[in-house]
């Protein structure tokens, strides 16, 4: 009798200890994934049968200099070798902090914690209790995490949870102005993502003239302005992701990359909004862990020397470039949006993602991984050959739709 592949063994078992067999986003995306990895080195991954992909999800973002890279790792061993979960931080938390509030130019302090929704909802907090007001504005379908407050899936949450929320479009102006209007005298801070990446949507770049509009009617109302950098942070830029557009936040909430894949996240703010930063109680018991803030330090300061925001942006445009081309020679009509380093790309008609199914499950079986509904990561370590792989890939994937249009 034939052994069953090792990924699905592990989903059998887990279907048994875990609810829904896997729950969140890394539940995998289709039924031709799998959803165990065994590792990963550079831009490639294995899962646990021992298929290579090239990795063009990036462990949905965190990993940004590449999979295991040795200045990162080295940095990390260093501090676990003398200490990570103790009764105080280690003293890699001040040079951090220092390296981040240097790194960002809004940033004055920095707190720390595990996740982008630790950081989402301490910029709230922060906000609220600085400016003894309650209601928040949030770009409608935009994510910002999994607590009651932000979940997109209402399940056990009540609706005292978003009692204090009010809603905008996205690069539409006179919505935030019209729903900063209606929160009144009430407005603590206005939330917003560094560009539009609601998962399954094309995504769309920030209006310059809307970003510097929600910094006047933060000035003019005393509200802050918070940027929720938690899927961009130090991808498309080594600074907040708006300082491009010159407009920068009061509070910023980071994790993802800024430590390669290390569980960190961090919230940033200026001195307006260091006041509401001391009154706040936050803490959790591995938040002060060291070796993720060792990673960090090595991560931040590997993105400068390798000049890696500029490497993922040169792929991601190669990979633009090609798959563009790709499309064209087959005749598929598709929308390729967002910065070159976080792309995404739909099927024009593709009723509930078919068609972008059709193409991740082929793009997969050749040997590239990326995502049928959630934006793409370019990682700086993507090499030429990487990309090569990726574009036969990509091929096979649109020769996969056109068959699968019957045509
Ligand atoms: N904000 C944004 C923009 C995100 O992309 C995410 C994670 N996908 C979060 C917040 C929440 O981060 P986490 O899953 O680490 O809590």
């Amino acid at each position: 009798m034939t052994q069953a592949p090792a990924d699905q063994q592990l989903r059998e078992r887990a279907s048994k200890v875990i609810p829904n067999g896997m729950y969140g986003h890394q539940a995998a995306p289709g039924a031709a994934y799998p959803q165990f990895m065994r590792g990963g080195r550079g831009a490639r991954i294995w899962d646990v049968d021992g298929n290579e992909y090239v990795d063009l999800m990036c462990s949905y973002g965190p990993v940004v200099l590449g999979h295991q890279h040795p200045r990162v790792e080295a940095a990390a061993a260093e501090q676990a070798a003398r200490g990570d979960c103790q009764n105080g931080p280690g003293p890699v938390m001040v040079d951090l902090a220092e390296l981040m509030v240097r790194t960002v130019r809004h940033a004055d302090w920095a707190i720390f914690a595990k996740n982008g929704t630790d950081a989402t909802t301490m910029c709230v907090t922060i906000a609220r209790a600085q400016t003894g007001r309650s209601k928040i504005l949030v770009a409608t379908g935009a994510y910002h995490g999994a607590a009651p407050w932000c979940t997109p899936r209402l399940a056990g949450t009540t609706p005292e949870d978003r009692a204090n929320l009010g809603y905008y479009t996205y690069n539409d102006l006179a919505s935030v102005q019209s729903a900063a209007a209606e929160a009144g005298h009430d407005l603590a801070g206005i939330l917003v993502s560094p560009f539009k990446h609601d998962a399954g949507y094309d995504q769309e770049l920030v209006d310059p003239g809307f970003a510097r509009g929600l910094r006047a009617l933060c000035d003019a109302t005393g509200a802050a302005l918070i940027l929720d950098d938690v899927r961009c942070g130090f991808r498309l830029h080594l600074g907040s992701s708006w300082e491009p557009v010159g407009v920068d936040p009061d509070l910023s909430a980071w994790s993802k990359a800024i430590a390669n894949g290390r569980a960190l996240a961090a919230v940033l703010g200026n001195d307006a909004f260091r006041r509401g930063a001391t009154e706040i109680f936050v803490t959790g018991s591995f938040w002060f862990s060291a070796v993720p803030m060792a990673a960090a330090v090595a991560t931040i300061g590997t993105l400068r020397d390798e000049d890696a925001v500029e490497n993922m942006r040169r792929m991601g445009t190669r990979l633009r470039d090609g798959i563009v081309d790709q499309a064209r020679s087959w005749d598929l009509a598709v929308r390729y949006t967002g910065p070159p380093a976080m792309p995404y790309l739909t099927f024009a008609d593709d009723k509930d993602h078919e068609l972008a199914g059709v193409f991740a499950a082929q793009a997969l079986r050749g040997g590239a991984y990326l995502h049928p509904r959630h934006n793409w990561f370019v990682s700086a370590a993507m090499t030429g050959d990487d990309l090569a792989l990726a574009l036969e890939a990509t091929d096979q994937a649109f020769a996969a739709v056109r068959k699968h249009l019957g045509q």
